[in-house]
């Protein structure tokens, strides 16, 4: 048998008790792929674009909030695309420089706009109304930050609705097509001489790459417009947003990276000229390969004929898969009680989370060799979106998280990503500290 880097370390995780009685159920991380992605992400951008062109990655935070992997993606050169407080305070908790850091949100508060242009971050207006906000913050206290606007070219959707941001009345950006929008944005870049930036992000999962592509010609059809209008170069840099699809469906990475920007190179030649600065916000593409949600079969059991294995694994680390498994499948993997991967005959069975509710299946009638108790299921391709965005149904704690990487003698490294959540901690988060504090309200 090969084993994959994954297989050993589903076999160490096992074996020091990182999965066990005690956790049930963890997330492991492969750092050394993260890396890699990270390096072809790159190297596709120097590949195609004219040689100088600044070009910032900015990793979309929501896809793994998690400080020490914002901190491999810096080491590897990227930057942050956060969406919220929460998410800026883990960027910088994780060195992000701000010239690294991009604010995109549908509701940023003034608060959280006076922030990011004390600090120089980088944002990008969503609406007139935002914009109409930056315009007082810019006349009391003129600020550097390089300030763009969303604009969504009503393109068309994907094959999820939930992750299409490009039809007719999605909730982000000014809607290109809408009567009279156009003309608004040229006006809006040519009354504010400090708007330098177009944004678009597409749509994520779901979106064919010509989709894609002709979201971003619209983008920079629209800048050179500004641009032919305005007499000179005001809009300098394109944030063409993230959304590359992954494969759930087997280990390969498809669409690559490469392929992606050679097609944005056939469509836009001049995205990649050298006469706009670039900004990208992938998220998915770059982590979903490497994470593994391991977890263990606490029984095996079986229901109207079916078997079906309950697992540690549901809704609260596959939520996306749970409650919307047409749109979300993923593959499971079987490990024996030691780590092993499982042999036999595949047996069509549910694989089963914690949950208390019917529909906590993160497989359906699935043929996987027999689950059994003691056994472990792997949630595969499962490193963006998964156990990185906890659902707390039924106060499960959040798992830890592990980092690792595989020595050329296949000698196995961990490093803490996340601790575990203490049923301590939980509590607190559940109001621990105020158990009295209803005791006297709304009483007779
Ligand atoms: C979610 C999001 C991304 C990342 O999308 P992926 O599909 O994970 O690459 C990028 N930009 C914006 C504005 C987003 O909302």
């Amino acid at each position: 048998m090969n084993f994959t880097d994954r297989d050993r370390a589903v076999r160490a995780a096992v074996a020091e008790g990182l999965v066990g009685a005690g956790e049930p159920v963890v997330g492991l991380l492969d750092i050394a792929g993260i890396r890699r992605s990270a390096a072809e992400l790159r190297a596709a951008f120097d590949e195609f674009t004219a040689p100088g062109t600044p070009v910032l990655h900015a990793f979309a935070v929501k896809a793994a909030s998690l400080v020490p992997v914002l901190r491999v993606l810096a080491q590897e050169g990227l930057g942050c695309e956060v969406a919220s407080p929460g998410e800026l305070a883990l960027a910088r908790a994780a060195g992000v420089p701000v010239a690294r850091t991009v604010l995109d949100s549908p509701a940023k508060t003034r608060a959280e706009l006076r922030e990011a242009l004390a600090l120089g971050i980088a944002v990008n207006a969503d609406n007139p109304e935002e914009l109409a906000r930056i315009d007082a913050l810019m006349a009391s206290a003129p600020s550097d930050a390089p300030l763009g606007l969303r604009v969504n070219p009503q393109i068309g959707g994907g094959s999820i609705g939930a992750m299409s941001t490009a039809t007719d009345t999605s909730k982000f950006g000014v809607g290109l097509r809408d009567e009279g929008a156009r003309e608004w944005v040229v006006r809006a870049f040519l009354d504010r001489p400090w708007l330098t930036r177009l944004h678009a992000h597409v749509g994520s999962q779901g979106m064919p790459m010509e989709l894609m592509t002709a979201g971003v010609r619209a983008l920079y059809v629209l800048a050179e417009e500004i641009n032919e209008r305005a007499g000179r170069r005001q809009v300098d840099t394109l944030d063409i947003g993230g959304g590359l699809p992954v494969n759930f469906s087997s280990d390969a990475v498809t669409p690559t990276y490469r392929e992606y920007v050679a097609q944005l190179h056939a469509t836009v030649p001049g995205l990649l000229s050298g006469r706009y600065g670039l900004v990208t916000e992938f998220g998915r593409s770059l982590l979903a390969k490497h994470g593994t949600v391991l977890a263990r079969v606490e029984y095996a059991k079986s229901a109207g004929g079916r078997p079906i294995a309950v697992t540690h694994a549901g809704a609260q680390v596959a939520t996306r898969t749970v409650f919307v498994p047409e749109s979300w499948p993923i593959r499971v993997a079987a490990y024996d009680a030691e780590g092993r991967p499982k042999t036999g005959a595949p047996v069509a069975q549910d694989v089963a989370g914690p949950c208390c509710f019917a529909g906590d299946l993160v497989a359906e009638n699935r043929p996987l060799p027999l689950l059994e108790s003691g056994d472990h299921a792997a949630l595969l391709d499962t490193g963006a979106y998964y156990f990185s965005t906890h659902f707390a149904y039924n106060s499960l704690p959040r798992p830890g998280v592990y980092g690792y990487a595989a020595d050329p003698d296949g000698t196995v490294r961990f490093a803490t990503v996340r601790t575990p959540q203490t049923l301590e901690d939980l509590t607190a988060e559940s109001g621990g500290a105020h158990a009295e504090s209803l005791h006297d309200l709304g009483r007779q």
